[in-house]
């Protein structure tokens, strides 16, 4: 068994190529094999999001901190806050992030490999709403 205390855990800046603002990823449990289930803290300060994504195996986000959003692509947006539970279905096109005021820390569960990343930006029109 492993035990880590979320205050240890070792946050590093995400891939500046698939968000817009200042985003951290915070490992809390990485598989050895990509298909299994990965857990992974996700920060953004106000204001920050993904790109336009989907998952293989679908999504379930849990937010802890703060609050924000979450888009579909038919323009479908949910207002979330610390103690909402998502599920993105497999292949489903969206994004997250924070509201502009507020920064969200939310915890990632995928499974069944990585993030499908589409060729583009969420623009400051898309993210208004
Ligand atoms: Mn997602």
């Amino acid at each position: 068994m492993d035990f880590t205390n979320s205050g240890d855990i070792e946050w590093e800046e995400a891939p500046a190529d698939h968000f817009t603002g200042a985003v951290r990823f915070g490992p809390h449990y990485s598989p050895q094999d990509p298909d299994d289930l990965n857990v992974l803290g996700v920060h953004f300060s106000p204001g920050a999001r993904t790109d336009w994504h989907s998952h293989p195996g679908g999504q379930v986000i849990y937010v802890t901190e703060g609050g924000g959003f979450v888009v579909k692509e038919d323009g479908e947006r949910a207002e979330i806050t610390a103690g909402d539970v998502v599920h993105a279905p497999p292949g489903e096109v969206h994004w997250h992030g924070a509201r502009a005021n507020t920064h969200m820390v939310h915890l990632s569960l995928t499974w069944r490999g990585a993030t499908v990343w589409e060729p583009r930006k969420v623009t400051d029109e898309e993210y208004e709403g």
